[in-house]
């Protein structure tokens, strides 16, 4: 995949990650991660608790291997890399935050409506 996918990937994955987290956790904390992708280097500022991290530093790695030129969705790969646990975890965060995330860019787009 390009880096600019790349990003977007593993921002994504933030994203998500510390919306379910910053709702369903305690104990979070901001720690700095870099990754290198094609001799980039992506710095993000995380902010999640012990389990999420080691979870969404997982899911680096995964996007980091993934060796599709194009990437598809995760869901719908033909070889999926993700072990198992791994994979319904993510599922059930991915599934969390974007119910929750469309919603409220739509209560945002209507509030605009009206403004
Ligand atoms: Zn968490």
């Amino acid at each position: 995949m390009t880096k600019e996918k790349f990003q977007s990937e593993i921002f994504t994955l933030k994203k998500f990650y510390e919306y379910y987290c910053k709702d369903n956790h305690t104990n979070l904390t901001s720690n700095n991660i870099t990754l290198e992708y094609k001799d980039s280097k992506f710095i993000l500022n995380i902010t999640l608790c012990e389990d999420c991290k080691k979870n969404i530093e997982y899911s680096f790695l995964k996007v980091q291997e993934c060796k599709h030129e194009i990437k598809p969705r995760c869901r719908k790969c033909p070889n999926p890399c993700y072990d198992k646990s791994h994979w319904k975890n993510t599922a059930k965060i991915m599934r969390y935050s974007g119910i929750k995330l469309g919603l409220v860019s739509i209560k945002r787009k209507i509030k605009n409506i009206f403004k």
